[in-house]
């Protein structure tokens, strides 16, 4: 494992990420007694029991959260806790997924801004690291923590840059704010971008945020494409889920991204609503991206053939992303699922447009992800923009 090191770099990067004030009482479990302590009382704090199992030698059991969709759940096992010591101590922790395999190579900040890859050993099930623990508290995580504040204090960010609105779409199940950013020019066509359905799902997030200061900078394409479509973007759709550390799920147990049919959840039903009244109101949703992560890069496409508007478009747009970035790998999969209940194939039934699932690598390199991102948002507004028939291939 190459020992990169990487922050989470977003172009307007003053955000804190530890602004952690209200602690995650279902999952606190924690070894808080005795010189050190691994304790998970902050924003997407995550390990499910630990023991302190020797003089210096402590066990962490990671478990899915409880799964009320009854479907299985997807191997996602998130982690973030925060290691103190009131006198220095090497410690050695070990850390297992109960009736799982770990995912997520662990990483290490103290600032909550610069992460590095943490050394580790995979001995079968069990991940072993040694940690040094002192007064100044260190995070160890899954991935890279995007907390709620953090797209909060980024939102704030872009409102200081850009013509832009930032306010409440709804609230989530737990009554957590839902945010929506828009851009509105002189028509009624929309660009429509999700994000954070899966809440360990960062390297997508991490996706969103490149690609969506590239279409609100002030380059010559993105004011044009500006004047001509509106753009909403819900960044941050399950923030109960974030704030909890889940695996997959919302508060409630159900997978979001399973839910565009039947709108069971709060979540999906209120942004499910707010499409619906904007089409009410004479608008138009063009395109839809849903930004996420798997083990590999995939954009997730409608095939070719199902009968939405612009046949050709995506292809045209992923085709232009491959000429430009030839030696970067993202696969891409068309594939059509009317009844799983996914984002994607909602915009494109409800609507009649294309929509993609946008999913980066969980260890795709950070640089990349932003590279990727920044070139995918530029040609998806010259494609938009463009005068080609779409509808031929
Ligand atoms: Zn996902």
């Amino acid at each position: 494992m190459k020992n990169l090191l990487f922050t989470c770099s977003l172009l307007f990067s003053t955000a804190l990420l530890f602004s952690c004030t209200s602690s995650n009482s279902d999952n606190a479990q924690a070894c808080n007694t005795g010189n050190v302590t691994l304790t998970t009382n902050f924003a997407t704090g995550r390990m499910d029991s630990c023991k302190r199992i020797a003089e210096n030698e402590y066990f962490i059991t990671l478990k899915p959260e409880i799964n009320k969709a009854k479907t299985p759940i997807n191997s996602s096992p998130w982690y973030a806790f925060k290691v103190q010591a009131k006198q220095p101590a090497s410690i050695k922790v070990t850390m297992v997924v109960k009736g799982d395999e770990h995912r997520y190579p662990p990483k290490i900040s103290k600032n909550g801004k610069t992460w590095q890859l943490q050394p580790y050993k995979l001995n079968g099930q069990r991940l072993v690291m040694n940690i040094e623990a002192s007064n100044e508290a260190i995070y160890i995580a899954g991935q890279e923590i995007i907390n709620n504040e953090y797209y909060d204090d980024w939102a704030q960010q872009l409102l200081e840059q850009s013509s832009i609105s930032y306010d409440l779409l709804g609230e989530s199940t737990q009554g957590r704010p839902i945010y929506k950013i828009e851009s509105k020019g002189s028509s009624n066509e929309w660009l429509v971008i999700l994000g954070r359905q899966h809440p360990p799902e960062i390297t997508g997030a991490l996706a969103l945020f490149p690609f969506v200061e590239t279409l609100l900078s002030n380059s010559d394409l993105a004011s044009s494409f500006r004047e001509k479509y509106n753009i909403l973007v819900i960044p941050n759709i399950n923030p109960d889920g974030v704030q909890a550390g889940n695996w997959r799920h919302n508060a409630n147990g159900y997978d979001l991204n399973r839910d565009w049919n039947d709108f069971n959840q709060v979540e999906t039903r209120q942004i499910n609503a707010y499409l619906e009244q904007l089409v009410e109101n004479n608008q138009k949703i063009k395109f839809a991206v849903d930004f996420h992560s798997t083990r590999s890069n995939v954009f997730y496409t409608m095939p070719v053939d199902y009968g939405v508007e612009n046949a050709y478009f995506v292809r045209h747009w992923l085709g232009d992303l491959d000429k430009k970035m030839p030696d970067v790998e993202v696969v891409l999969k068309p594939g059509n699922n009317p009844d799983l209940g996914v984002s994607k194939q909602y915009f494109s039934d409800k609507f009649g447009v294309h929509a993609i699932t946008y999913e980066m690598g969980d260890n795709t390199d950070r640089q990349e992800i932003i590279d990727i991102a920044i070139n995918a948002s530029n040609l998806l507004m010259s494609n938009m923009l463009s005068d080609k028939d779409h509808n031929k291939q």
